[in-house]
Parts: structure tokens; C-alpha cells; sequence
């Protein structure tokens, strides 16, 4: 269920999810952790900004999710 949170690469509020399979593959790659379900991912059109539930800006730069089909 999307649930509206700040974005900051979008600066305003936009409905975010939660994570799903493939992608919770790749950010755990990535991150080089065992668990990523805190994240969420910005549903704003071409934005796909990742942040937690508590942290707007989690990494330093943006990291966007790519697409999996
Ligand atoms: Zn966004």
C-alpha cells in the first residue's frame, strides 16, 4: 500500500512502497546487507528515489532504483 513521504530529490511529497523481490535483490547487493525492508521508493513519475521510512536522505547522493521486468 503507498504511503506519502517526503522526497528529497523531488522536494514534495509523493507516494512511496515498499520493496519487492527483484528489487530488494539488487539494494541488498548493493548495500551489502542481509535485510533492505526499511526502504521505500519514490512513485513520483522517473524518480524512483530510495529513503526509509524514518530517513528522507539516506545515502549522500541519490539512488534510484532501476527497473526490473
Ligand atoms: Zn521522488
Amino acid at each position: 500500500m503507498p504511503k506519502t513521504e517526503y522526497c528529497w530529490t523531488c522536494d514534495s511529497d509523493h507516494p512511496h512502497r515498499k520493496l519487492e523481490g527483484p528489487e530488494e535483490s539488487w539494494l541488498k547487493e548493493r548495500l551489502g546487507r542481509a535485510s533492505v525492508h526499511e526502504f521505500l521508493v519514490c512513485l513520483a513519475p522517473k524518480c524512483r528515489n530510495l529513503r526509509t521510512g524514518s530517513n528522507k536522505k539516506p545515502f549522500p547522493d541519490a539512488m534510484r532504483l532501476p527497473h526490473f521486468d
